[in-house]
């Protein structure tokens, strides 16, 4: 042990075993990182807006006549978290099944986004939302009343998913 020490010091040359220049050089480093220009974000008074590309909460898309998914339950098999539940039932309408019941348990998703890769219509797709509060698990179960976005707000996601999907 004191012999590696010995070797550590023997590397120093004469003004780092002096230790005082060395101390002002990185005091001089710290105070020139002070003028230069900063790159951390005031949040929540200043928010991130991220692109496509980002993975945000999972969300269902909502169009003109309704939603989208069928409730095949492709999305709830392929979860690794088993954060999906979907309960289909029969509609009148030329689309035969929709989601009766579609949750998701937010404290379990962990955004990998295999719910959108697998989806079949397009249906659930990662939105840019990253603000998730809840202050009981009860609150962290999103239901449709929360998980239905209409479809003019997930246009970027929509394109980025046509273009390298
Ligand atoms: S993003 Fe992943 S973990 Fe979250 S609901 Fe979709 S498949 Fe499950
Ligand atoms: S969101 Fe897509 S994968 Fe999931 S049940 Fe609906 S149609 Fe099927």
């Amino acid at each position: 042990m004191n012999r590696r020490k010995n070797s550590e010091a023997e590397r120093l040359n004469f003004w780092e075993k002096l230790y005082i220049p060395e101390i002002a050089k990185g005091l001089g480093l710290t105070f020139s990182y002070m003028f230069r220009p900063k790159f951390t974000r005031q949040y929540p008074e200043e928010r991130f807006e991220p692109t496509g590309s980002y993975r945000g909460r999972p969300v269902l898309v909502l169009e003109e006549d309704g939603e989208r998914c069928v409730a095949c339950g492709l999305c709830s098999r392929v979860c690794p978290a088993l954060a999906i539940e979907v309960q289909a039932a029969e509609t009148e309408k030329e689309k035969e099944r929709y989601p009766e019941k579609f949750e998701i348990n937010m404290l379990r998703c962990i955004f990998c986004g295999f719910c959108e890769e697998v989806c079949p219509e397009e249906a659930i797709v990662m939105s840019k939302d990253y603000d998730l509060v809840f202050e009981t698990k009860k609150d962290a179960i999103y239901g449709k009343d929360k998980l239905l976005v209409p479809i003019a707000e997930l246009q970027d996601r929509l394109e980025f998913l046509r273009q390298y999907k």
